[in-house]
């Protein structure tokens, strides 16, 4: 997850309250999160859902509004119902959101609040997440959403999102490793052309963005990631 800015008029068609995925709703959503699902930051494609932040079932009231709506893949139908944490509504009812609520890509500072990394061995990858302090109750239940999203189950959906995670990160691993090799040469001109390359691929609007950020800070000196430019 990777932070958003979100633009900040209310697409027309969502005043006449009567559709909220219409063509303009669709087109704003994939230009603010870069063609990407909010959760797993995927390309979306044609997978492309409108998800309700908080669902439209306990927010009827938010159903048209912007600030509620994002962009999904099949994520949309891996969310935590929160039965035991949900808020409730007024008659009682669990509304499905979470006690503390969740961090808003759009509003809140994600790559401060929430550590993001991935673990590599021999027999398997964990992508993981954890809120970045333990008084951080919004952090903790995305956290805890994300790290559903990513490893509950062996389902199409995770085993797909995990090999096209593990092979991008493997991918930028290449490109940073042969960096290191070529910029030992005097005056390399690959040595520039892998720094550009990585640069694209890890900046905010690639794919997997904050996963692989919060990796890479993990794994390499600062003065490498300065070095590449990649600015976190
Ligand atoms: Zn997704």
């Amino acid at each position: 997850m990777i932070s958003v800015h979100r633009h900040p008029e209310s697409p027309a068609s969502l005043a006449k309250k009567k559709s909220y995925n219409g063509q303009d709703v669709r087109d704003q959503l994939q230009e603010d999160f870069f063609s990407k699902c909010y959760l797993c930051e995927r390309e979306v494609g044609a997978e492309f859902q409108v998800e309700h932040f908080r669902p439209k079932s306990g927010y009827p009231e938010l159903k048209f509004e912007w600030s509620n709506l994002f962009p999904a893949c099949s994520c949309n139908q891996r969310r935590l119902r929160w039965t035991e944490q949900s808020e409730v509504d007024q008659q009682g009812n669990p509304t499905h959101f979470p006690r503390g609520g969740m961090l808003d890509p759009a509003q809140d500072n994600i790559e401060a609040r929430l550590d993001q990394w991935i673990e590599f061995s021999a027999t398997s990858t964990k992508i993981s997440f954890m809120a970045t302090r333990s008084d951080d109750p919004a952090a903790a239940n995305t956290a805890k959403e994300l790290e559903s999203i990513h490893n509950s189950g062996e389902t199409g959906h995770v085993k797909n999102l995990r090999n096209d995670i593990q092979s991008y990160a493997a991918y930028i691993l290449d490109r940073i490793s042969v960096y290191l090799a070529e910029r030992e040469k005097p005056s390399s001109r690959k040595a520039r052309e892998l720094k550009l390359q990585i640069q694209g691929l890890t900046h905010r609007k690639a794919a997997f963005a904050g996963l692989i950020r919060g990796y890479l800070v993990r794994k390499f000196d600062k003065s490498i990631l300065e070095e590449l430019g990649i600015v976190f």
